[in-house]
């Protein structure tokens, strides 16, 4: 499929302070496009100014959240190189996510080959300040004009870039969290796997709930026995107990993150022992309490690794490594944005330069 390419007459001004990027907020000068139809499949891949579209009120994602997206980094190294980070296993994921909420599956190839040239043309919109990079969120929704249950015949595909700064610009302090205990994220055989908008809109009430007590993210447990530790917010979650590396297992209620699987690499590569495997959050407080809880971090590509400095579970309050990143945690947070801003040597082989 050919991309056809029409640029922007009116270039917006980039950013002056990229300290002040904050994330989320800010769009380059354009986006890429494709539609998808049935009987057609895929088609009219297109980049084009970055701009508002228009729905129908009546659009099947409006009403049933037929939706699913990809979040990602392109991040600029010191010879002014613009490089990714394992996105084969962004478009790879899109699909497993695509095909659990019936969205048509995507050629991950084309969509790569696609998004490079989309970062190419907005090069200059890659951060230059150190820790700050450009946000890639590629997502796919139902546009049928049609109020009724079932899985929609018409699609967009759309690629937008946010240039976002720096994730810790005070250093990497550890984050407080609590343990859920009313609300549930993900169940037996639901979409706790799958990359869709449902999973966070369902996530917010417990979020807004830790806010209110001044803790930044929950830790959900399972949502049948309410007992195994499953992830925080748009995190994973591992734990260090006796030098031992422990993650929940993927058992489908959990998102299988690409910072995640990284960290397990990076471990088992650096001789640690890492076991994915359920995990209680009462086995946590038992070796709290026999003072082997050496470390806990979250992963995500946001932060990489956020480490945890205090988890409450009722009224149990655990400080963890005296509310300071552990070594494990360190360890994983340099190699990673180390071979992310090409500061060391891409020993895995993640990293795919943009031309
Ligand atoms: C995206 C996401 C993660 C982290 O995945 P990465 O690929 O490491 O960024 C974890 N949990 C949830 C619910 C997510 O949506």
């Amino acid at each position: 499929m050919e991309i056809k390419v029409v640029k922007t007459d009116s270039p917006k001004a980039k950013p002056t302070d990229e300290t002040k990027l904050g994330f989320g907020h800010v769009f380059t000068d354009h986006m890429f496009v494709m539609n998808y139809d049935t009987g057609e499949g895929w088609h009219d891949a297109r980049i084009v100014p970055y701009g508002e579209i228009s729905l129908s009120p009546a659009a099947m994602c409006l009403h049933y959240g037929q939706e699913i997206f990809e979040g990602l980094k392109a991040y600029r190294t010191a010879d002014g190189t613009v490089q990714l980070f394992r996105p084969d296993e962004n478009f790879k994921r899109m699909n497993t996510s695509a095909e659990r909420m019936v969205i048509p599956q995507i050629d991950e190839e084309f969509m790569l080959k696609a998004l490079k040239q989309l970062i190419s043309m907005e090069k200059d919109w890659v951060p230059h300040t150190d820790g700050a990079s450009l946000y890639i969120r590629p997502f796919i929704f139902a546009t049928d004009p049609y109020v009724g249950v079932r899985p929609a015949d018409h699609y967009l595909f759309i690629i937008i870039l946010s240039p976002s700064g720096a994730y810790y610009s005070t250093g990497l302090n550890p984050v407080k969290i609590y343990v859920e205990q009313n609300y549930v994220r993900a169940v037996r055989g639901g979409t706790g796997f799958a990359k869709t908008a449902a999973n966070y809109a369902i996530s917010l009430k417990g979020q807004a709930e830790a806010h209110d007590q001044d803790y930044e993210q929950v830790l959900w447990l399972d949502g049948v026995e309410q007992k195994y530790v499953e992830e925080v917010g748009s995190m994973n979650i591992f734990f260090v107990i006796d030098g031992e590396v422990i993650t929940p297992q993927l058992t489908g209620s959990v998102l299988p993150g690409i910072t995640r699987k990284s960290s397990i690499e990076i471990c088992r590569k650096r001789g640690y022992k890492v076991t994915e495997r359920r995990i209680s959050i009462q086995e946590i407080a038992d070796a709290y309490d026999a003072g082997k809880l050496d470390e806990v971090f979250g992963t995500g590509t946001a932060a990489v690794i956020s480490p945890v400095g205090h988890l409450k579970w009722g009224d149990k309050i655990m400080t963890i490594n005296d509310n300071k990143i552990g070594p494990i945690s360190q360890m994983l947070y340099d190699t990673m944005t180390g071979i992310q801003w090409g500061k060391i040597p891409d020993e895995f082989g993640w990293i795919v330069k943009i031309d």
